[in-house]
């Protein structure tokens, strides 16, 4: 592989497993003039363990605007540029995004090298609806914004995925519980590609109370995923869903979603969420 000239290379790096940077990534890290990463000192590592030994400089949320001139300016030269976040790829909930809005309006040449992203991982091992979802990234630090962003989100027919750091996992979850209900379907995706790699399938409400019951649980970095709203109830699905209630009143929630679904010919698991979500307080 030829690096260009005056090319913008848009390069993802591991989330956690270093076996994880794709030979181009690596074959275009050690090509390009320059390599413009989040934290010079943490990309240094990853440089490193690859022998990697182009120069690097800084270009981080708080230095983007003037940064980005600097290199559009070099890459007008001719010179070819990398740019690397912390981990995964550039630009998801990351910088870049100045940095490739303004390459593309002076027709500099942008060119994705796709790699790891824990937004895809997280989806692709979740077992939720992958067809259409929406990306959120991180909710608001503030709770009362917080809880308005996810309001603006409570007829989402997509799955929802969400970043969260271990600071406010907890806050965060005992949030969508009193927003979405305990009885939505989630995914809790920790550490993904790592050590401690844990992949957590369950109720809003069961995982919660199981994140916050076990400190461990707490620790490392995170993808909240949930089902979306399911979408308004066609006439047999309520049938279905009129028949779950009454037999939920003498059997339980399973049985009853299980024996509707036979009676009405609607689905077992949709009836038994929307038991679940009656239930809640
Ligand atoms: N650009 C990155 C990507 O493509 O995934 C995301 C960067 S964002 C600043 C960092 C957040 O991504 C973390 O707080 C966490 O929500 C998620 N994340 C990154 N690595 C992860 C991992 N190994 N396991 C689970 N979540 C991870």
């Amino acid at each position: 592989m030829s690096i260009e000239a005056g090319v913008l290379y848009i390069v993802a790096t591991p989330i956690g497993n270093l076996g994880d940077l794709s030979p181009r990534a690596v074959e275009t890290l050690h090509q390009v003039d320059r390599i413009a990463a989040e934290d010079t000192r943490h990309s240094a590592g990853l440089l490193r363990h690859f022998s990697i030994d182009t120069p690097l400089v800084a270009l981080h949320e708080h230095n983007e605007r003037e940064k980005s001139a600097v290199l559009l300016q070099r890459l007008s030269k001719g010179e070819s540029i990398a740019l690397i976040s912390d981990a995964g790829t550039p630009l998801i909930s990351d910088p870049g995004y100045v940095l490739v809005r303004d390459a593309q309006e002076a027709d500099i040449r942008v060119v994705p090298i796709p790699g790891p992203s824990a937004l895809i991982a997280a989806l692709s091992a979740s077992g939720l609806p992958t067809d259409r979802f929406c990306f959120e990234g991180f909710l608001p630090a503030k709770s009362g914004n917080r809880r308005k962003q996810l309001e603006s989100l409570c007829d989402e027919p997509r799955t929802l995925v969400f970043y969260e750091s271990p600071h406010r996992i907890v806050e965060s979850l005992v949030a969508m519980v009193s927003v979405f209900g305990s009885g939505r379907e989630a995914v809790l995706a920790r550490e993904l590609t790592k050590t401690f790699e844990t992949i957590r399938h369950a109720t809003l409400g069961e995982l919660a109370q199981w994140v916050v019951d076990d400190a461990n649980q707490q620790k490392g970095e995170f993808v909240v995923l949930l089902r979306g709203t399911p979408a308004v109830a066609e006439e047999e699905d309520r049938e279905g869903q009129r028949i779950a209630e009454l037999l939920a009143e003498e059997l339980p929630l399973k049985q009853a979603a299980a024996l509707a679904a036979r009676i009405s010919g609607g689905r077992k698991n949709a009836l038994y969420q929307h038991l679940l979500q009656k239930k809640q307080p």
